[in-house]
């Protein structure tokens, strides 16, 4: 028996490496973290990837970065360096990889097997599929139980044939009743278990054999896992006993849905995407964001899914935000790990007296199993982004700076390598009010990032109300394109540019030219510095662009609205 580092309960997340941190695992992690930490115990991580198809090493690390920037740390698990330079994981139950575990499950596979409470079984896929059938036309689940020792001359003919066997477990046929501090007690019938694989034909541990022996070896006191996993644990409780281990207090937790009832499932990007495309009539995939192979294959059939970047790119494209489903996908849309923590400890948990704000330390406090809901909790993104909201404001404007340029160095680095210091620091001060999350600042202001003579002004109402297109202008009125036109020479001539030089100029040509409406002035400027009418604060959006390109851009946007006129 290994010891442990602290006398308190001892919990563990064991993410299966494969795709992306799902919302529904970062909470499982946050309970398990919380519950351990606030009782001075030990969390564990234990990357479970003995499913060597589907398990990745990219996977492993995008988990614990995940977690990391979630500021759920762990006290034992793989090794993981910050990026602050904190040195995480280790310890002495390791390793923590499943896959570096063999020699350890193959000494209790033989346990088990010498005590004749586990088997080989030869049986080919083909073999099993008969079995299956017959079961199926009794009208019964299959159900496999030991079916004899098969001859020693079978055997060396299996072997021949360069059959692998399986290690399936003899199952008790006893009832199992599974306490569950989250949902309660279950018992299942005896009979309902039977003779389970615990060593698949690659000789590998199945999930739940590893689970059994590692949550044992690593002294876990306490399982808060997803409720998928719950019938699961009537197995893990047999094996248990068959290998003489301690039991661990379990709690299974309900999954997150959408508001809708549906299961939030990266699907919901593919959905979003479709419909897109549908509305906008597209039959070829834009430029630069799928192969016309993927594009063909992906709308043919509603079951295939674009890869992530990819999805990404047609997004952009389409300019449809997709719906995030993942941790890295929350990150990317700007939220603060904090928000996202507070949210997902909502999302099944409340710590009552209508409390809702709060950050890790508190939840650590307060964590309760008696206080995790059974039913599945709704993810309401509408709340999240108002909270995430609350926590932009609340934040000093040097942390909104320093975040939107971590922000901007892994997601946005084209808008730190054209801006350059300052002006990236003053779009940041300028999108500071305006900002719901991290990405706002980007969001919203591609034209900064066009060449001039690509910029596009957007022929819409309020560009054409602006610039006085397609409607004369009241009696004896300048109309925004005249002023347009008309201010040119005035910016070209000042002396220095600067917010504010800028606005005292403009101010004093509206008060000549636009009966002091300073607003006749700055709108077709932003109209030409930016294309649109939304943009930062005008002076700001000038100095942002530049003279050169503020005067390139205003002689375009003259040109093209003359043109409509
Ligand atoms: N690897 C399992 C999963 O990702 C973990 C289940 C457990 O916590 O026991 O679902």
């Amino acid at each position: 028996m290994t010891s442990c580092p602290t006398s308190g309960p001892v919990t563990r997340f064991a993410p299966s490496p494969s795709g992306h941190l799902h919302v529904g695992g970062a909470r499982t992690a946050l309970y398990s973290w919380a519950f351990a930490k606030g009782r001075g115990g030990t969390f564990i991580i234990r990357i479970e990837d003995t499913d060597q198809k589907r398990s990745s090493d990219a996977a492993s690390v995008g988990f614990l970065k995940d977690l990391d920037w979630l500021g759920i740390r762990w006290d034992e698990g793989p090794e993981y360096t910050a990026p602050d330079g904190t040195k995480v994981g280790g310890g002495a139950n390791g390793s923590y990889f499943q896959s570096e575990r063999l020699a350890i499950y193959e000494r209790y596979f033989q346990k088990l097997i010498a005590e004749d409470k586990a088997y080989e079984a030869w049986d080919s896929a083909e073999e099993l599929d008969v079995l299956r059938k017959e079961a199926t036309a009794r009208k019964e689940a299959f159900r496999y139980r030991f079916r004899g020792e098969p001859a020693a001359a079978d055997i060396a003919r299996f072997r021949a044939e360069g059959r692998q066997p399986v290690v399936r477990f003899r199952t008790p046929q006893v009832p199992i009743t599974i306490h569950d501090e989250v949902l309660g007690d279950a018992t299942l019938p005896a009979g309902e278990v039977d003779d389970f694989v615990i060593r698949k034909k690659d000789g590998f541990p199945t999930y739940h054999f590893a689970v059994v022996v590692d949550d044992e070896l690593m002294g876990v006191t306490h399982v808060l896992r997803a409720q998928e996993h719950f019938t699961n644990t009537a197995k893990h409780m047999v094996l248990q006993d068959a290998l003489g281990f301690r039991r661990p207090t379990y709690g299974h937790l309900s999954i997150i849905k959408n508001p809708d009832d549906s299961k939030m499932s990266k699907r919901d990007k593919d959905k979003v995407l479709r419909k897109a495309v549908k509305e906008k009539a597209l039959t070829t995939p834009p430029a630069g964001t799928v192969t016309a192979d993927e594009w063909t294959k992906w709308l043919g059939d509603e079951n295939v899914q674009l890869d992530l970047e990819g999805a990404i790119r047609l997004a952009d494209a389409l300019k449809v935000t997709l719906p995030e489903i993942n941790v890295d996908d929350f990150r990317r849309s700007g939220y603060l790990p904090e928000t996202i923590c507070n949210f997902l400890a909502l999302n099944g948990w409340s710590p009552g007296h209508d409390i809702e704000k709060f950050d890790n330390a508190f939840l650590k406090e307060r964590f309760s199993l008696d206080r995790v809901i059974k039913t599945p909790a709704k993810f309401d993104r509408v709340k999240l982004l108002a909270f995430n909201t609350d926590a932009i404001n609340a934040m000093s404007r040097e942390d909104f700076l320093r975040r939107c340029r971590e922000h901007a160095a892994q997601f946005r680095p084209e808008y730190l390598a054209k801006l350059g210091d300052a002006r990236f620091d003053l779009l940041m001060h300028a999108s500071h009010e305006r900002s719901k999350t991290f990405d706002d600042p980007f969001k919203t202001n591609g034209f900064l990032l066009v060449a001039d003579d690509a910029l596009v002004f957007a022929d819409d109402k309020n560009v054409r109300k602006a610039l006085g297109i397609g409607a004369p202008a009241a009696d004896g009125a300048k109309s925004g394109l005249d002023l347009l036109r008309a201010i040119r020479g005035v910016l070209a001539a000042l002396p220095e540019w600067t917010q504010p030089a800028l606005e005292a100029a403009a101010n004093a040509y509206a008060a000549e030219h636009a009966a002091g409406k300073i607003g006749s002035v700055a709108q077709p400027l932003r109209i030409a510095a930016s294309g649109t009418t939304v943009s930062p604060p005008i002076w700001d959006t000038l100095v942002l662009v530049g003279r050169d390109a503020t005067l390139a851009r205003l002689d375009r946007c003259v040109a093209w609205a003359s043109a409509l006129r």
